[in-house]
């Protein structure tokens, strides 16, 4: 099942009688995201998960979240239905020249804020090709994060890359936190600017604020983006643009 799937189904008729159920969309959508194996939004553990009424709770005892299929998605932060979102995407998408929020307003009856707001996380979709919406805030972002002990991970930094893969905790190679939300972890091959760089630009909204320590691949962050720096020993962010608060 791949994602394409979502917006192309046979037509409109079968999409509807597919999807009129709000938990046959949510099932729906967990394959499309997990391929049935549920990830944590909040500390990414891929192991196991409890199924529970309101969706899933994290099996990981420093976590124990529970969290929804919907969190970390573009459907988050709306009280929209999935069968609605469903129906907008096929139409939006069935419309390559291009749809306006006022007619999506009418042909899903919602009001024109709710149509306009579907739009842009209908359009982010088919640009990014991604149901996962971007981390915002202020987003710490790690080589060796994830999985590995605090004190261990400068210590791991020159390895990373090679280390970290093959632990108990699958623990990626780099990390990005959105503070007080989730997770995003990626396996990288190298630690190199040229290819962590583009992994946070596809991962992080351009509206958020991201912090890290002073590794050189980060330091052309700050053209994009708002960057606060922590440099270990000094124990304080220094931060260009915005002060922001330490964490460390
Ligand atoms: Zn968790």
């Amino acid at each position: 099942m791949c994602q394409s799937t979502l917006s192309h189904p046979e037509n409109l008729n079968d999409l509807q009688a597919r999807f009129s159920d709000e938990n046959v969309c949510k099932e729906y959508l967990a394959q499309l995201r997990w391929k049935g194996k549920p990830v944590c939004p909040y500390c990414g553990n891929n192991g196991k998960t409890y199924k529970i009424v309101t969706g899933y709770k994290c099996s990981n005892p420093e976590c124990y979240k529970k969290f929804s299929v919907l969190k970390g998605t573009i459907f988050e932060e709306s009280k929209i239905p999935l069968r609605v979102w469903f129906v907008a995407i096929y139409i939006v998408t069935a419309h390559k020249k291009g749809y306006a929020s006022h007619q999506l307003a009418r042909d899903l009856d919602v009001t024109q804020k709710t149509a306009w707001f579907m739009l842009q996380r209908i359009r982010y979709f088919m640009a990014e090709k991604t149901l996962e919406a971007p981390l915002k805030g202020i987003v710490e972002v790690d080589e060796t994060y994830i999985g590995g002990a605090e004190k261990n991970k400068h210590a791991n930094k020159k390895t990373a890359g090679t280390q970290g893969r093959s632990t108990k905790t699958k623990a990626p190679d780099f990390g990005m936190i959105e503070r007080g939300g989730r997770v995003v972890a990626v396996t990288v091959t190298s630690t190199t600017a040229k290819i962590l760089l583009p992994i946070i630009k596809e991962h992080v909204s351009i509206v958020a604020s991201i912090m890290t320590d002073e590794f050189r691949a980060y330091m052309n962050l700050h053209h994009q983006y708002q960057h606060g720096i922590v440099r270990h020993g000094e124990g304080q962010y220094k931060s260009g643009e915005a002060q922001l608060t330490p964490t460390h």
